[in-house]
């Protein structure tokens, strides 16, 4: 649920986002499929074939696309297998829909709506969806989203697709589609058929968060902040005066509140001696460090580490956490899930389930936002 955001220069330029009306996903983009089958769900769909007739596809009988000798091997039924650089298979009724499972018949059914094109690059079988944003932002917040329930949640989930599809949306342009399916652009498992979720996506179409600036936020966003967020700057390199330190009393009691870990002493020790910590002949050394509100860095004495380093070396479920030497072990006691930038996904949800309105649970955890139609943002170019 959580999202990697690179640091990358942007710059804002005085042109307004262009509403899209369909999105290019490169789908099962980390998975590296080497065969797929197509069924179709509902609709109509035909198989179009650079410089061939297209050919029908029937309810009930799969194709079978598999990466051969670095092309494309379609098999269809009751036809000979052929192979092809590219195709298209194409929804014809504007409500189409379809199922995939890569790699045999066991693999996981994951369903879409429009069109899939299909091509080798490289050795690799490139999957792209073509949907309508619509379903796209439904299948982010359905696979994003966790447990919640409520309309107001699902909103506001609906507000962050959005901001981060129109601010990334030539993100792999020079790959041929706009965003990929998996965390380096925002989860994507395929359509939803919760109707709540849809509803939530239609009652905020078009809208997406601005700064005071007028460019679209980054919707960054998390499972539990511990009980307050944390600025940018402790993540990323950045800082973003939207990004500001919450305290959040919702989230305190929800599931991913508090972790505890323990590590034995000897192993602790080694760590801090690898990233340069040096105890100076002291026989004991207590490692104690309280973090009642969230700081940046771990301290014994002269040294210090950033709390956001040792949760990435150490996989840690958060940097909010305070250390205690117990005996041979050292204990960390942790609160959240996450790295606590922007939105807190369990403290959204019980503010939607308290009464809050989705723009109401946005402006928390975001300062000075402004949530507005699409045409009034600043496009932002990356350098
Ligand atoms: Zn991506
Ligand atoms: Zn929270």
């Amino acid at each position: 649920m959580s999202r990697i955001i690179l640091n990358i220069m942007l710059i804002v330029i005085l042109m307004p986002a262009v509403a899209r009306a369909q999105v290019k996903v490169r789908i099962f983009a980390d998975r590296k499929p080497s065969a797929v089958s197509l069924s179709v769900d509902q609709g109509r769909f035909e198989l179009d074939i650079y410089d061939g007739s297209p050919v029908a596809i029937e309810a009930g009988s799969p194709v079978i696309l598999a990466l051969y000798e670095g092309r494309i091997a379609v098999k269809l039924r009751n036809s000979a297998s052929f192979m092809i650089d590219s195709l298209t298979v194409r929804g014809l009724e504007g409500n189409d829909r379809f199922f995939l499972r890569i790699n045999g018949n066991q693999g996981e059914r994951r369903h879409y709506s429009g069109s899939l094109k299909c091509y080798a690059d490289l050795g690799v079988m490139v999957l792209i969806n073509i949907c309508s944003e619509d379903d796209y932002i439904a299948g982010v917040v359905r696979t994003e989203g966790g447990p919640g329930k409520r309309i107001e949640y699902h909103k506001s989930l609906s507000l962050l697709a959005r901001t981060y599809l129109y601010r990334h949306f030539d993100r792999h342009l020079i790959d041929g589609y706009n965003i990929c399916d998996n965390i380096h652009c925002q989860a994507f498992n395929g359509i939803s058929s919760d109707s709540l979720i849809m509803r939530a996506v239609l009652e905020t179409r078009r809208q997406v968060i601005l700064a005071a600036d007028s460019s679209l936020i980054i919707s960054a966003f998390h499972s539990n902040c511990g009980g307050e967020t944390c600025t940018s700057d402790f993540v990323w390199l950045s800082s973003y005066a939207y990004l500001k330190n919450v305290n959040d009393p919702y989230c305190i009691k929800s599931p991913n509140a508090h972790w505890k870990k323990t590590i034995p002493l000897a192993e602790w020790e080694s760590y801090l001696r690898r990233s340069g910590f040096n105890p100076e002949g002291k026989t004991v050394q207590s490692y104690n460090f309280v973090q009642d509100t969230r700081q940046k860095e771990y301290r014994i004495g002269s040294f210090s580490i950033p709390f956001n380093r040792i949760r990435n070396d150490l996989n840690l479920k958060s940097s909010f956490f305070s250390v205690s030497r117990e005996g041979n072990s050292v204990i960390l006691r942790g609160r959240g899930y996450g790295h606590g930038v922007g939105l807190c996904q369990e403290g959204a949800m019980v503010m939607a389930a308290r009464g809050f309105k989705s723009d109401d649970i946005i402006k928390f955890y975001y300062s000075d936002v402004i949530i507005s139609d699409v045409k009034n943002a600043k496009a932002l170019k990356n350098e």
